[in-house]
């Protein structure tokens, strides 16, 4: 789950796919028991003990886009999906990371015992002068005398943007920022596109005891950042194919999504090995299960650095693939003892095939499901390109969400085993041999009253 809303986007009044999914009611319903049967056909055979499995196999460590654990994640998944009988190919693509290169600071020419961290978007640079201390670095507090000064700021109350202008526009050379009340290291901070002035974070303690020195004596400072800039890493999307029966094929594509990558602080056992897992499951059983549509599974890359993976592999897919593509599932964050009850969200608020297939097989197996609106994960780039979509998730999330507690003691095995159920009975549903192609087919044969959620997060 991606942390920042994509509002801007959703903003620019894009018409879903004009093809008609809705359930006409005219036509008589088709036996629910014969649902139950295929529902069966797959959800008898998932296994919630090989989906903790992974989980605990792929949360050992944090999987951040582009590091090592991310890759040794991918070539696990590489060969799972092998391992089922899959086609299975690595799309690489470039993120754009942040280095911080390397920053010093000294003080009354002696290097202080504590350590620096330079902010995100710092200039490279070395200055040297009086250091001068503003406090918060609101517009008030700061006046004249910081020219030529090296600005000693706290965090909080301002934005990183506000306190650095500040001290930029009074003519301070250089920024120290010490972290904020109640919080802990070294490690923050953003600088700004023509905010020309080293930029550097330590510790709150650090930061106190610069205070308190600076009201006994002169402190003359240094502060300097080399080699700090933008690099280029590389991130991956697995993608594992199953072909339909090749005298079913009747042309459709669906896709099964999860990203495979974690924040770089946290395991990321709900976020979200929890639905590589299920995606996993899912292939594993329809490896075995003929179909007459092609199914493609995909574990995405770099999510967490705002959907870089999924775009990519959007941006990648032909006009003729987007025609065939009718249903995207996305299953991100379904494990967790702690987050609330299941949830469909679309990035534009409304019902959709996906949802529709949804609610019908929740319906079947444990209850209607309620949809809602969100984007922040990887079904929107689907959605953008007129695919029916959606993300299935818990809401409200856990409190672990994005921190190092988010470890597999967490998972609960009956909420991977119901999201899995729901999510393959519905993909299963459109996928089966036995119903014609989408525009024929009454695809949610019982159509389950589900209503629209503003559940937050
Ligand atoms: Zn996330």
């Amino acid at each position: 789950m991606y942390k920042k809303t994509l509002t801007v986007a959703l903003a620019t009044g894009l018409v879903l796919s004009p093809m008609s999914f809705s359930v006409d009611a005219a036509k008589p319903a088709p036996n629910e028991q014969s649902d139950h049967a295929f529902d069966n056909k797959v959800i008898k055979k998932i296994n919630a003990d090989s989906m903790y499995n992974n989980i605990a196999l792929l949360s050992k460590q944090p999987r951040a886009a582009g590091t090592e654990g991310e890759y040794k994640a991918v070539q696990y998944i590489k060969s799972e999906f092998e391992s089922y009988g899959y086609e299975t190919e690595l799309q690489p693509f470039t993120i754009q990371e942040w280095d911080g290169g390397t920053s010093a600071i000294s003080f009354n020419d002696e290097e202080p015992s504590f350590d620096v961290n330079s902010f995100e978007g710092s200039i490279n640079g070395s200055v040297t002068g009086p250091l001068v201390y503003v406090g918060l670095a609101s517009a008030s507090e700061v006046g004249d005398e910081v020219e030529g000064k090296i600005a000693l700021i706290e965090r909080g109350s301002y934005s990183f943007y506000e306190k650095i202008q500040n001290v930029y526009d009074k003519g301070a050379i250089g920024v120290i920022m010490f972290n904020g009340e109640g919080r802990s290291g070294n490690s923050f901070g953003y600088a700004y596109e023509g905010q020309d002035i080293p930029a550097v974070a330590i510790t709150r303690e650090a930061g106190l005891s610069l205070v308190e020195q600076l009201q006994n004596e002169d402190v003359q400072a240094s502060v300097s950042v080399t080699n700090a800039g933008v690099i280029d890493k590389t991130s991956y999307n697995v993608i594992a194919k199953k072909e339909p029966h090749p005298k079913k094929d009747n042309g459709q594509i669906v896709t099964v999504g999860a990203h495979h990558d974690s924040v770089p602080n946290g395991p990321g056992a709900n976020d979200d090995a929890s639905g590589v897992a299920a995606t996993l499951e899912l292939a594993r059983i329809m490896a075995k299960t003929p179909t007459d549509t092609e199914l493609r599974f995909v574990t995405f890359g770099a999510e967490e650095k705002g959907l870089v993976g999924s775009y990519h592999y959007a941006d990648t897919l032909t006009d003729e693939e987007i025609d065939n593509m009718v249903a995207h599932f996305q299953m991100d964050m379904v494990g967790s003892r702690d987050a609330g009850e299941l949830i469909m969200f679309t990035p534009d608020g409304n019902k959709n095939l996906v949802t529709d297939l949804g609610a019908s097989a929740g319906a079947r197996i444990s209850g209607a499901v309620d949809y809602g609106q969100l984007g922040r994960s990887d079904h929107v780039p689907f959605f953008l390109k007129g695919i029916p979509s959606a993300l299935f998730i818990h809401a409200p999330l856990e409190p672990w969400y994005h921190s190092p507690d988010d470890t597999i003691d967490k998972i609960s095995k009956e909420k991977l085993q119901n999201v899995a159920e729901i999510v393959g009975a519905a993909v299963y549903q459109i996928a089966r041999p036995d119903t014609p192609a989408l525009e024929n087919a009454r695809v949610a044969p019982s159509p389950a009253d589900y209503d629209f959620d503003d559940r937050p997060l």
